[in-house]
């Protein structure tokens, strides 16, 4: 598929047959299971000024929170117990987290016999050599956009160059490697986020993280517009059909669009969910956008809640660690 034809699909293409489609090679592709992630908000503490998020370092209005070590292996303790197989681990970029205590905690969890995935933003390679070393399995950092203007924009004081050498990185030293991208940014084109799914492609992801931007009140983007739920969606399905095998979650910024978000990305190209199973208050201060989703809830709500969505579209749970099912050839 080139370029156009991507742009075509993005804009002009009838969406319910867009979906339709997505979800025929979702289907044949990786079939019918749903993999679950749980997520914990560990830090909001963040060392980056982010434009869009709202736990950027000029936020003086969010109150800080970060987890002590025990705290955190004990709440994917919890989440193993729960059944989930995969733990995903995300934060601000938080240096308090440095090299060592990463690896610890990264190797007490991997003692629970589970898949570990990090979100924890962009560091040295030396670290995240020594995190693979510890036993991370898979990292998420999404490009964001490929616009690199935009980008330069949106994330002051960051490269766009370094955020790509370190997909390289992560891709380079084994980890199964997630990126993706926010729609709807101020000033994003269709045909820039066209360039972004090809990107993707180009790199070789084993999962792809796509979901709108949501505008918050306390950064400098609380007048934009942001992202639709279709241009959401239609991404999620074209993403799908350019790669049909990768994971790509349904993700919960979906859900804060339209309150069946999750399960309308699951039917347009998505196949994995990441209940957030962080506790208590924390899921409220892990405030990226506004509007998140079950911050009053607890996390066996959320993975009971999620369940039976996905029971109720002729989906199922996901059995095993649902990795990328053909990330072992990759590599
Ligand atoms: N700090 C880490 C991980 C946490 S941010 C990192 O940068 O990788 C996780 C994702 O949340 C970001 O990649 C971004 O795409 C998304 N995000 C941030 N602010 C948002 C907003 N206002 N609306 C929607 N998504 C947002």
């Amino acid at each position: 598929m080139n370029r156009d034809a991507v742009i075509e699909l993005l804009t002009a293409a009838p969406a319910d047959e867009l979906y339709r489609r997505a979800d025929q090679v979702r289907h044949d592709a990786v079939g019918d299971e749903v993999h679950l992630r749980g997520l914990i908000e560990f830090s909001n503490i963040c060392r980056n000024d982010c434009m869009y998020c709202g736990i950027r370092r000029s936020n003086r209005k969010v109150q800080r929170y970060r987890m002590d070590d025990d705290e955190l292996v004990e709440t994917a303790r919890r989440a193993v117990e729960m059944g989930f197989q995969t733990i995903v681990l995300q934060s601000g970029e938080d240096m308090h987290f440095d090299q060592s205590r990463m690896c610890r905690i990264v190797e007490r969890i991997k003692a629970m016999d589970v898949a570990l995935t990090l979100s924890i933003g962009e560091r040295e390679y030396s670290d995240y050599k020594a995190f693979r070393e510890a036993g991370a399995d898979r990292y998420l950092l999404r490009i964001e956009t490929t616009d690199r203007d935009l980008y330069h924009r949106l994330n002051p004081g960051m490269s766009w160059e370094r955020r790509h050498e370190c997909l390289l990185m992560i891709r380079e030293l084994g980890y199964e490697l997630g990126s993706g991208i926010m729609v709807g940014q101020p000033g994003q084109s269709v045909a820039s986020i066209a360039d972004d799914l090809l990107y993707l492609k180009e790199i070789g992801i084993d999962m792809a993280g796509i979901g709108p931007f949501i505008p918050h009140p306390e950064t400098p983007l609380a007048g934009e517009q942001g992202g639709t739920l279709e241009q959401a969606l239609r991404t999620i399905a074209v993403m799908r059909l350019l790669m049909p095998d990768i994971n790509i979650p349904a993700t919960t910024a979906m859900e804060s669009l339209h309150p069946q978000g999750r399960l309308m990305a699951l039917q347009a190209g998505a196949n994995v969910v990441m209940p957030n199973v962080t506790e208590g208050e924390y899921r409220r201060l892990y405030e990226l956008y506004p509007g998140k989703i079950c911050v009053n809830d607890t996390p066996i709500h959320c993975r009971t809640c999620i369940g039976l969505k996905i029971q109720s579209i002729g989906r199922t749970i996901g059995q095993g660690r649902g990795g990328h099912i053909s990330h072992a050839k990759n590599i």
